[in-house]
């Protein structure tokens, strides 16, 4: 199951949620590495829901199953992105796979400089996408934070977080080569550690009394 990833190599959030034009939304601006135009990776495999031209190039992007938020929740997932200036290639439908580049940074809508907003919802994608919050603008339906639908890995360089704290994903812990049992360890113990207790003087039934956990060696 897949782990929503945050969708930028280079995290500079230049605005976080619920200040300035964020009032009242869970949105962030990424601005990524630098002034110029980045990509915008897929945190998850999704289908395109909607895309609106009119504004700033908005894309609605759900997840194709549910993915596993960060407390564990199993849920479909549906992002908002916005302000890139060419989205020609892409159209209702269209399937995006996870870290697939498929959107831009950019400047349509009302911004100051070349970044991508984003906006996280919980579950699929709904009515008409968003509604109008009380600080004027269209915020995604059932907003969720970002820090809590989004994970980050090693891949990820921050740069500013703007103070929030995105969770990890950390690498499965490898399996040892050999498996650690007891009969493994008897084959590595060197011949000259190995005690000679008995030579057997015929070819015989013999019995012997152990106590637990003694070891008996056998050479021949
Ligand atoms: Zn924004």
């Amino acid at each position: 199951m897949e782990k929503p990833i945050y969708p930028s190599k280079y995290m500079r959030i230049t605005q976080g949620y619920n200040i300035g034009s964020h009032i009242d939304s869970y949105a962030i601006d990424e601005a990524s590495i630098d002034s110029s135009i980045s990509t915008i990776n897929a945190p998850f495999t999704g289908i395109i829901k909607k895309i609106y031209p009119q504004d700033a190039n908005e894309v609605w992007l759900e997840s194709t199953e549910p993915v596993e938020y960060p407390d564990g929740t199993i849920d479909y997932m549906t992002i908002m992105f916005a302000h890139s200036n060419d989205v020609s290639d892409l159209f209702v439908g269209k399937r995006i796979n996870q870290n697939e580049p498929f959107y831009t940074e950019g400047t349509k809508g009302q911004t100051t400089g070349n970044h991508c907003h984003i906006e996280c919802g919980k579950g699929k994608f709904t009515g008409t996408g968003w509604y109008k919050n009380n600080g004027g603008s269209f915020s995604i339906n059932n907003k969720k934070k970002p820090e809590e639908c989004l994970w980050i890995d090693d891949s990820i360089t921050i740069i500013d977080s703007a103070n929030i704290n995105f969770k990890k994903i950390e690498k499965d812990i490898e399996e040892p080569l050999q498996p650690d049992n007891p009969e493994k360890q008897e084959q590595d113990i060197p011949v000259d550690n190995k005690k000679l207790i008995f030579i057997c003087p015929k070819k015989d039934l013999y019995g012997i009394y152990l106590e637990a956990q003694d070891k008996l060696y056998l050479e021949r």
